[in-house]
């Protein structure tokens, strides 16, 4: 019997080396990837370039909600990548949305409910056929609630940022301090746990992997395993 695919939701907060993790396994079971947060980021993108964010942060949201229908994000091949990376109206942004400017907008902006919705459809679509792995902070509670595995990441904020920091600076933000980087991540977490829609939590049943303390080949098995078990658990009660 060919195994069914399924839907592995990966949640959890900022910076704590999800991503990462979820690209690996996606990669190591032959299922796609989707990266949600570099979708956020992706519009976000855009109403920084549009003048839709004014210098005092105030987001123009009629402008912003009346524009986002137009707006294409695809996630495809480029060079130099080695998975599909976000492009905005067809042209590669992946280093553009990763900027420390992007991220201190972003997560008003994945609050508006009309953001959120306009995603979370994409979102539901790419997973439709199944055989993926999505990556966010609302995959397994709104998106797909129904998954079949969900892990929950977390991570300790002084860890996350000492990460997130060396990420940037091997990027060439030399001027960042861990101070900056620790502060926007706790903004961001604050900011996506309490807002109304969607907000990040651990889904009931979701497995909670702590990644303050674990190597990367480690938190690798982990998920490999937890797989595993998915599926076996799967076959088990189909025969059952
Ligand atoms: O995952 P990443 O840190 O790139 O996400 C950037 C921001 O996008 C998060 O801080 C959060 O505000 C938002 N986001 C979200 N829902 C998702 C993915 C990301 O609200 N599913």
């Amino acid at each position: 019997m060919t195994d069914k695919k399924i839907i592995v939701a990966v949640d959890g907060y900022s910076s704590c080396g999800k991503s990462s993790m979820a690209r690996a396994l996606a990669k190591n079971i032959g299922y796609i990837y989707v990266d949600t947060g570099a979708m956020y980021r992706g519009v976000t993108l855009f109403a920084l370039r549009e003048g839709l964010i004014t210098p005092a942060g105030e987001i123009l949201e009629a402008e912003l909600e009346s524009r986002l229908s137009s707006l294409s994000l695809t996630f495809a091949t480029q060079e130099g990548y080695d998975v599909p990376v976000l492009h905005l109206d067809g042209v590669c942004v992946e280093q553009d949305i990763r900027s420390m400017q992007v991220a201190s907008h972003v997560s008003p902006i994945a609050a508006l409910p009309f953001v959120r919705e306009f995603l979370t459809r994409q979102q539901q679509a790419l997973g439709r056929a199944k055989g993926i792995v999505m990556d966010g902070r609302d995959i397994g509670t709104a998106v797909f609630p129904e998954a079949e595995m969900k892990v929950f990441v977390t991570a300790d904020p002084r860890v996350r940022a000492e990460r997130r920091l060396a990420e940037l600076r091997a990027k060439g933000n030399g001027e960042i301090s861990l101070e900056d980087v620790l502060q926007n991540l706790q903004e961001r977490d604050y900011i996506d746990t309490h807002r109304p829609v969607a907000p990040l939590r651990q889904a009931e049943d979701a497995v909670v992997l702590d990644n303050s303390h674990v190597s990367i080949a480690e938190q690798d098995l982990m998920l490999r395993f937890a797989f595993e078990a998915v599926l076996a658990h799967l076959r088990g009660s189909q025969r059952g």
